[in-house]
């Protein structure tokens, strides 16, 4: 690693947010992944912008990570610069029924803000693990509500460090999708609009979604949620439930046999068990049915 280039972020950020060889499955889900070359806690609008004209001027890749609930990282790393944007991207701030929040806000955060405020229409997201930048890219969703039904604008930063604002429409959500999984914006922040309701009613709620997904998904296992995106007219756990791979395992991964939508990671597997455990899936599901299934978890690095 070039000592010169960690003393050219050193001017930006401190040393203790300047990790190096970091191990990726301290920030994944799935607990598999390798290091990266350098890992970077973000504080701040202006340290972002900083980071990324270094960035550009080196000529070194980033990757922008939140929670890491939907990724799975290869063994041998990444070769690059993951940024995540930490503690000074957490604010949600309320005004009336808006809630304007940061992109390392965790959905959970902001579940517990909107209860507070009696603001309905977030419950669908609280038992959802990951970040807001990370829901917004995935336009995440469950049990009948997404992202794109809440969101009123996102605030990005491109890569040349310009801020622009995009409202809902322009974000293009779609199921498990946004613009920004083909153009390399950042997502700051965004505003979240709710409706009034009653207090005890969204708590209700919450709490009947976290216990059906204690009751329905193996929680108790790292994973990284739904593995596959739901194929047009089938259910991913089905069909591969009707293959006969409840239970499958390659090495440490299996599909899990309270849910076989989940692929987990049942005894210390590594990200190229994982991996091939899915494509294994994916064959023989396109064998038996003749169905594609794709990955919902977005694989980086080399497998
Ligand atoms: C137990 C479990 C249950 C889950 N249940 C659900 C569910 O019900 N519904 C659902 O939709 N998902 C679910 N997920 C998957 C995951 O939580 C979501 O996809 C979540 O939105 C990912 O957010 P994250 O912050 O973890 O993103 P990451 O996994 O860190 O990243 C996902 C993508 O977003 C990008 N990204 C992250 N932050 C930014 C940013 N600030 N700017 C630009 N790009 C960014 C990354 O580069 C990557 O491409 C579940 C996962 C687990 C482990």
């Amino acid at each position: 690693m070039s000592k010169e280039l960690i003393s050219k972020i050193n001017q930006y950020i401190p040393m203790n947010r300047i990790l190096e060889q970091e191990p990726m499955k301290l920030h994944t889900t799935f607990r598999v992944g390798g290091p990266a070359k350098l890992f970077l806690r973000v504080e701040s609008e202006a340290e972002l912008q900083q980071i990324l004209a270094l960035m550009k001027t080196e000529g070194e890749d980033y990757y922008l990570i939140g929670n890491g609930s939907n990724l799975l990282i290869s063994d041998k790393g990444y070769d690059g610069v993951m940024i995540q944007l930490s503690k000074g991207f957490a604010d949600v701030k309320v005004d009336g029924r808006r809630l304007y929040c940061e992109a390392g806000a965790t959905l959970s955060a902001i579940a517990r803000v909107a209860l507070e405020h009696s603001l309905t229409g977030f419950e669908f997201a609280a038992g959802i693990p990951g970040s807001l930048g990370g829901a917004i890219v995935m336009n995440a969703g469950a049990y009948g509500g997404e992202m794109k039904q809440v969101v009123e604008a996102v605030r990005l930063m491109d890569a040349e460090g310009n801020i622009i604002e995009k409202s809902c429409e322009e974000m293009h959500f779609g199921y498990r999708h946004s613009i920004l999984k083909e153009a390399s914006y950042i997502v700051l922040g965004a505003t979240i609009r709710l409706e009034a309701g009653e207090h005890a009613k969204i708590k209700e709620q919450m709490d009947a979604l976290a216990s059906q997904r204690r009751e329905k998904q193996p929680l108790e296992y790292p994973s990284a949620g739904s593995t596959f995106k739901r194929p047009e007219g089938y259910f991913a756990g089905k069909l591969i439930q009707d293959a006969g791979l409840r239970g499958f395992q390659v090495g440490g991964a299996q599909v899990s046999e309270k849910h076989c939508g989940f692929v987990i990671n049942k005894e210390q597997a590594t990200a190229s068990e994982i991996f091939n455990l899915i494509q294994e899936v994916r064959q023989r599901v396109a064998n038996e049915f003749g169905v594609t299934l794709e990955t919902e978890v977005i694989c980086l690095g080399e497998f």
